[in-house]
């Protein structure tokens, strides 16, 4: 029998606070919910390695969450001319300043990052 598609979840992870909540909050969907959401390596599809790039084209629908207005990930899924049904960027969406000197977030602006894009998922 045929699997399930699933959402594909594409963060970008970058080395700041931002990237780290986007990061957290692909992992967290995920975890909660298997059967619904999948992540995407996004360096193995920038450097275009086929298990990738399959997710990619068999994914249900695609919810990008970039860290900062730099928007990487949408950036690197444009060059396989994929556009994202939804996007998210943790600074602009959820009013988190971008900290360079923090790879790690505030553990509770993850957790208010997290509940709010669930309440905006679920509308
Ligand atoms: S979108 Fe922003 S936080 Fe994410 S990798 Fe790019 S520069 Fe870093």
């Amino acid at each position: 029998m045929a699997e399930e598609k699933k959402v594909l979840i594409v963060s970008c992870s970058g080395a700041s606070n931002t990237g780290d909540i986007a990061d957290e909050l692909a992992r967290a969907l995920v975890e909660e919910n298997p059967e619904e959401y999948d992540m995407l390596c996004l360096a193995a599809y920038a450097i275009k390695r086929l298990p990738s790039l399959k997710k990619v084209s068999e994914a249900k629908s695609i919810i990008v969450i970039d860290g900062c207005s730099a928007k990487c990930a949408s950036k690197i899924l444009e060059t396989g001319g994929v556009k994202p049904d939804t996007s998210i960027e943790v600074s602009a969406d959820f009013q988190v300043k971008k900290n360079m000197e923090l790879p790690r977030a505030e553990e509770s602006d993850v957790q208010r990052v997290k509940e709010d894009f669930k309440k905006r998922v679920q509308k």
